[in-house]
């Protein structure tokens, strides 16, 4: 199957959002009630998570996923 390139949209068109809560950048998470600061990308899982749908562990200064706890890598 060839990809198919859409030529409208760039990259700063597409939003990145919280596959768990729906929320983009800048949005109030409905999970924590908070303000979403940046949404990250869980490589294993393969959707993205926003700060409030993810957690930021202190021992390693690394964002993890709630669910498989991998590193997030962020997106926006
Ligand atoms: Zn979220
Ligand atoms: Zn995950």
């Amino acid at each position: 199957m060839k990809k198919k390139k859409n030529a409208h949209l760039t990259a700063a068109d597409i939003k990145a959002y919280c596959n768990y809560c729906g929320s983009t950048v800048g949005q109030t998470s409905e999970r924590t009630e908070e303000k979403v600061r940046a949404v990250y990308d869980c490589p294993r899982c393969g959707v993205n998570y926003c700060d409030q749908c993810s957690y930021f562990n202190k021992e390693d200064s690394v964002q993890r996923c709630l669910r498989c706890e991998s590193k997030l890598e962020k997106v926006t």
